[in-house]
């Protein structure tokens, strides 16, 4: 196992210039080692969905599974999300799915890879791939599953248990919204427009599963995603 370092060269510099579209970033990440997260992992997770989605939902990092498939919410919590997705009114088909940081942080125990919560120095370092599909999809709203997603995007005081299902200002709610507008996104510092959006935080899908009250815990990110799908209905 790679130990962790205390800092990050960051993503930028993978990032080729003009590079427009999603296909050309998600190629460009496959090589990222914008931090030590690639060396153990199996290979990058770049987002995945419809390009032209107006609804982007951000998740906290590859599980075991995407990081062998190569491909974000693809185990049980993924195919909850959609099933929840489906269940606001949100169409499942257009949609786009990410993560905070893009590759797998596990640690081994025996042959098992146990998930471990990214550093903040993963989060900033993986944060110019977030921007850049950020600034190509250009969403109408994004949603934040769970609280490393949350703090990543709107700062450690965001509590996501409190401030759940309410539509907020983006990046205007950011902690730090020069972290998302107008900020370099490729090596020769191309700046990204951000057009404004809403943001909205949920609990991960993940959390679901784990909930001892698996129908309420459901039935809340259902309500929560529900607040989305209006807000794109007006
Ligand atoms: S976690 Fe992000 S910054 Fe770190 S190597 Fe992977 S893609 Fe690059």
């Amino acid at each position: 196992m790679a130990e962790q370092s205390a800092n990050a060269p960051g993503a930028q510099r993978f990032i080729p210039p003009g590079a427009e579209t999603l296909d050309e970033l998600r190629t460009a990440a496959a090589d990222c080692h914008g931090c030590e997260l690639y060396r153990d992992a199996s290979q990058t997770v770049f987002g995945r969905g419809d390009e032209s989605a107006r609804v982007v939902f951000v998740g906290e990092q590859p599980g075991d599974m995407e990081d062998q498939k190569g491909l974000p919410f693809v185990g049980p919590a993924g195919r909850l999300l959609r099933r929840a997705v489906d269940d606001a009114g949100l169409d499942p088909a257009s949609i786009y799915l990410t993560n905070t940081v893009k590759h797998f942080r596990f640690e081994l125990r025996g042959k098992r890879r146990i998930h471990r919560t990214p550093d903040l120095v993963h989060i900033t370092a993986c944060r110019p791939w977030l921007v850049a599909e950020f600034a190509r999809l250009r969403p109408a709203v994004v949603v934040v599953l769970g609280a490393t997603a949350a703090k990543a995007l709107l700062g450690p005081a965001f509590r996501v248990t409190r401030q759940r299902g309410e539509l907020l200002p983006w990046p205007d709610s950011a902690q730090h919204p020069e972290d998302f507008r107008g900020v370099p996104v490729d090596s020769a510092g191309k700046r990204a427009d951000t057009p404004p959006a809403q943001l909205l935080a949920t609990i991960h899908p993940s959390a679901v599963l784990r909930a001892d009250d698996h129908d309420k815990a459901y039935e809340g990110l259902v309500t929560d995603l529900t607040v989305a799908a209006r807000a794109l209905a007006t």
